[in-house]
Formats: C-alpha cells, sequence, structure tokens
C-alpha cells in the first residue's frame, strides 16, 4: 500500500486518477503530458481511453468524425476506417434479424446465443462476405445481397 504523504508528493501523477506514472511504474507507458489550472502533471492510458461510438471498443487511438451521419461520433481507428465504405458493426441480434431468413433459417429459429445455429449462420455470412470481429460485434460489408 502506498501513503500520501504532504511532504513527499508523487510528482509524476496522473491527473484523472491520481496513479503515479514515472518511469518503473505500471501507468509509465502512453502518458500524455496533461496541464490544468491547479496543477500539471499527466494522464496515463487508461484515462486517455475513449469509448468508440460504433463498437464500444475501449480505445487510446481514435478519430473524432467531422460530418455525415456520423457527425460529432468517436471512432475508433477501425471504425473510421470503414466510414464511406459500407462496412458496419453488427451485433449478434443485427445480423440474426438481417441474414436469419436470407441464408435459409426459420424466422426467430436462431437465437441470439453463440451455439450452433448461429455460429452457422456466421460461416455462412463470412463465406458471402466480409466479416471480422470487432468489439462485441462484427463489422459485416453490406451490398452482397443485391
Ligand atoms: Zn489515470
Ligand atoms: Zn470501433
Amino acid at each position: 500500500m502506498e501513503t500520501f504523504k504532504l511532504d513527499r508528493p508523487i510528482k509524476e501523477i496522473c491527473l484523472e486518477c491520481r496513479k503515479d506514472t514515472s518511469y518503473g511504474s505500471d501507468n509509465h507507458v502512453n502518458r500524455i503530458p496533461c496541464g490544468r489550472e491547479e496543477e500539471d502533471g499527466w494522464l496515463c492510458e487508461e484515462c486517455q481511453l475513449v469509448e468508440c461510438d460504433k463498437c464500444c471498443d475501449f480505445v487510446i487511438d481514435y478519430e473524432c468524425v467531422d460530418g455525415g451521419i456520423d457527425d460529432g461520433k468517436l471512432l475508433c481507428r477501425d471504425c473510421f476506417d470503414d466510414i464511406g465504405t459500407d462496412v458496419i458493426i453488427m451485433f449478434i441480434e443485427d445480423i440474426i434479424e438481417k441474414y436469419e431468413v436470407y441464408f435459409g433459417f426459420v424466422k426467430g429459429s436462431v437465437k441470439p446465443e453463440y451455439d450452433d445455429d448461429f455460429l452457422e449462420l456466421i460461416d455462412l455470412l463470412r463465406g458471402v462476405t466480409y466479416v471480422e470481429s470487432r468489439g462485441a460485434g462484427w463489422a459485416v460489408q453490406q451490398g452482397f445481397e443485391k
């Protein structure tokens, strides 16, 4: 346990979580300098993480979308790269709703669980289009049905 002593303050502190970011500490990697009104310090990697508005991954490297339907959203690099393409992020329910009947399943027969039916559905989807695991969902290239 580390105790906080006023006479020996931690110098290289993360201004968000108050953890030590000095060399050799767990929080040194990827820290960035941060200056605030009251004090100067750092931001550790964890406190810089941003939740991607599409895939809900926590990422350090993000882009802010300027214009279009996603205007103002913060996206991870992967999702940002997909903008302007016809790749969208889909979650398990989206995939079932959209492709269950398309691939010949009886509507309502595929449950939103990682069971055999769903894995078969994802396999079939992979067979006809680009599918990549992304965060809690999948990046799926659209437009193959046409
Ligand atoms: Zn921090
Ligand atoms: Zn993302």
